[in-house]
């Protein structure tokens, strides 16, 4: 057990006597999920328990499943101890991504592994009916589960707040949902409702391996255009849950109308939905296929959907001076020279001292990333879990 990850992992100090067993029972899961297969022994070290009480705990844990006995480790001196290890497929979350015309639900262990997947097109449904696609979605996904379901991890595009109550989702005609409540009623499962951004923001931060950036942003370029932030080391919200709602910030108030009502939001010239109609072309592949063949049109539009993006990028860098910027979703189907664009425009808007310092990677376009993140943050919020890669 090495000491450098569990200072990664800011692992809590020793329970209180007035904390609870299920605090504690808490602390023996975290060290299972972080640092195991791992001995009782090892596990009373590191959380400050006593040895007799990491024994019923864990005993505990093994009647419920979570936990199993993986065979025996090295000796110190003794007998060789028995190790632990954690189950992971001893729960399954169920968890989704509400894109703007496609909702895709799936099954996944505690690690955050996913296996059942399935996919419904929207078209064109929205309101009620759409959240009757989600019901359908969650039926048929949760047939298909092997183990005891933990609860449901969803995200959506809209401005949602904590009690994961949809302020606004444009596109899917959605306001004031409570969603988190109405899937908690119907299925009967603890339920986690976010910002699809936000959601693939916290998965991004925590899937960054040992090279986990305290800050970064991770901005969806899809069918809409959203930015999820974590600011030292915790997804930021704002004072309205709003944060990194950048997609309707009017860049060109002469530009051309927006679904929000008003004109020449950032969506309205770097979306996919805005590039399509401004190119005519017939997909985001077919444009970059042209661009790549030396369409010079296709080229210019490319460049400037991307001109606009790096944009709100330079105002984001300015406000924040976060370094790492992870661009996700559809449109990085369009590959180096949209990214390139995104890239002069930032830093060409930036500071020197700022711009040079800035990161922009392309993420791909993201299909699991929401998905891991609304898992990632039901299992946060259900066991004090923290998914890792
Ligand atoms: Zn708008």
């Amino acid at each position: 057990v090495e000491g450098t990850r569990l200072a990664r992992t800011e692992f809590p100090a020793k329970a209180t006597h007035a904390q609870t067993r299920a605090h504690n029972a808490a602390l023996v899961l975290r060290a299972l999920y972080d640092l195991g297969p791992i001995s009782r022994a090892d596990i009373a070290r590191l959380t400050g328990l006593t040895r007799t009480s990491v024994g019923e705990l864990v005993s505990d844990l093994e009647d419920e499943g979570l936990a199993i006995d993986v065979g025996r480790g090295p000796s110190t001196g003794g007998k060789q101890p028995t190790l632990v290890a954690l189950n992971a497929g001893a729960r399954t979350v169920i968890t989704l991504d509400l894109g703007e015309r496609t909702f895709t639900a799936a099954l996944a262990n505690l690690r955050g592994e996913i296996a059942t997947r399935t996919s419904r097109d929207l078209d064109g449904r929205d309101g009620e009916q759409a959240i009757g696609v989600v019901h359908e979605l969650i039926d048929e996904v949760r047939a298909a589960a092997t183990s005891p379901i933990l609860g449901i991890g969803v995200g959506t595009p809209g401005i949602v707040d904590q009690s994961g109550t949809i302020r606004w989702a444009v596109s899917l005609d959605w306001q004031d949902l409570p969603l988190a409540r109405i899937l908690q009623q119907r299925h009967e499962l603890p339920t986690v409702v976010a910002n699809d951004s936000r959601a693939a923001a916290f998965a991004t931060y925590l899937f960054s391996g040992d090279e986990r950036p305290a800050n970064l942003v991770v901005i969806k370029v899809g069918r809409g255009i959203g930015a999820g932030l974590v600011l030292r080391d915790q997804l930021f919200g704002g004072d309205g849950e709003a944060a990194g709602e950048i997609g309707h910030v009017v860049i060109d108030p002469d530009g051309d109308a927006c679904h929000c009502g008003r004109y020449g939001c950032l969506e309205t010239v770097a979306s996919a939905p805005a590039i399509l109609r401004h190119t005519g072309a017939t997909s985001l592949e077919a444009l970059a296929e042209a661009a790549a063949a030396g369409d010079a049109e296709a080229l210019g539009s490319v460049r400037a959907a991307g001109r606009a993006l790096g944009g709100a990028i330079a105002h984001l860098v300015g406000v924040l001076d976060v370094r790492h910027i992870t661009l996700v979703g559809t449109v990085t189907t369009l590959g180096e020279p949209w990214l390139d664009a995104v890239r002069d425009e930032a830093t060409r808007r930036s500071l020197a001292a700022t711009g040079r310092e800035t990161t922009i990677v392309d993420g791909g376009t993201g299909e699991d990333v929401t998905l891991l993140g609304a898992c990632a943050l039901l299992l946060t919020r259900e066991l004090g879990l923290t998914v890792h890669r």
